[in-house]
């Protein structure tokens, strides 16, 4: 059995059913939010779907691993599939622990070699592939967005059962709730604006967002300008933020350091925009201009609105 652990069954979570039928076993869903979604869940491969009732945005992680620690065992499941995203890089390697198993991050392929799963991860930014053979059973693995065929709706029926999420009082203190950062998601955007310390001020993120919107996109950053207070954490493109895999990301004021690129290795055109010529951004983009990025952002503007 291989077990599926979601939010919803949006595209990311379509992806991770298309991972699972990779594995030749049946497939079973844990459904730790939108509930409206286990009945759809039969039509991408699942025989069975598990409904959780109950909070798991309080407590940092440990009912969803409580409620997956449990699931995983009574089914005897070889693999957890996660899609990767802040709150499963997060509980993934805790499940594995718990579960006495291994955790595989990052994955960007699976094999199955004389019926043993090898799973293809990236390493060291995205520099790498490594292929990897679990020493334990079961594997939690989080794969990367846009890596693996969302799944193809068969017409399947999946068995629905509800059950309540474990009580985990007191394992974590919740001390302040912030609620994400509105406007497009950058895992499925086709265009992507990011802002870095070139931007120099606040300011300029919210000429980013008004590009962003002229090109329907959605607006990124690199750390340093989310450590500068101009762009919410959740907007973090790279290795410890968002893997993106846009058709164009606009690299701007962003120098291309190789903790930026291992966020953007799936973006099919990368155009930077750079005062310094020499900026190692310019050596992954397909397009590079040298020039002051508000110049370049107020230009954009301008001839986007006199063009609609
Ligand atoms: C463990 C670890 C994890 C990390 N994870 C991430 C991550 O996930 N994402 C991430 O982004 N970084 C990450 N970093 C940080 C990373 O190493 C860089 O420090 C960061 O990416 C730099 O951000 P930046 O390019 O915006 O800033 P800088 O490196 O300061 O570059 C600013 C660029 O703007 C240009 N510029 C200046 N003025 C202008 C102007 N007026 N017009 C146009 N261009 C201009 C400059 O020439 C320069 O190239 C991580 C680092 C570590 C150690």
């Amino acid at each position: 059995m291989i077990l599926v652990a979601l939010w919803d069954l949006g595209p990311a979570a379509r992806e991770a059913l298309g991972a699972a039928g990779r594995l030749g076993d049946e497939i079973a869903v844990a459904l730790l939010g939108d509930p409206a979604s286990a009945e759809e869940a039969g039509a991408y491969g699942a025989t069975q779907a598990f409904v959780f009732d109950g909070d798991f945005a309080g407590s940092g992680g440990e009912a969803a691993i409580a409620a997956l620690t449990e699931l995983a065992r009574e089914l005897g499941a070889r693999a957890v599939l996660l899609p990767r995203d802040d709150r499963t890089a997060e509980i993934a390697p805790r499940l594995a622990e718990r579960l006495g198993g291994t955790a595989v991050t990052q994955v960007v392929a699976i094999e199955l070699t004389d019926g043993r799963p090898v799973w293809t991860r990236s390493a060291y930014g995205g520099k790498a592939l490594v292929e990897v053979t679990a020493a334990a059973e079961p594997v939690v693995a989080t794969l990367t967005r846009g890596a693996f065929a969302p799944a193809e709706a068969t017409g399947g029926t999946a068995t629905v059962s509800t059950r309540s999420a474990p009580a985990v009082d007191g394992a974590v203190e919740l001390l302040e709730r912030e609620a994400p950062s509105t406007g497009a998601s950058l895992e499925d955007a086709k265009v992507i604006v990011s802002g870095g310390a070139g931007l120099g001020a606040a300011e300029a993120f919210r000429e980013l967002e008004e590009l962003a919107g002229l090109l329907g996109g959605a607006v990124g950053a690199s750390l340093a300008a989310v450590d500068a207070g101009w762009a919410p954490a959740d907007r973090q493109v790279g290795l410890t933020g968002k893997v993106v895999s846009p058709d164009v990301y606009f690299a701007i004021g962003i120098s291309g350091a190789s903790q930026h690129l291992a966020g953007i290795g799936g973006a099919k055109a990368v155009v930077a925009v750079n005062t310094d010529a020499d900026a190692p951004i310019f050596a992954s983009a397909r397009l590079g201009v040298v020039m002051d990025c508000h110049t370049f952002i107020r230009s954009m503007i301008e001839q986007l609105r006199s063009a609609t």
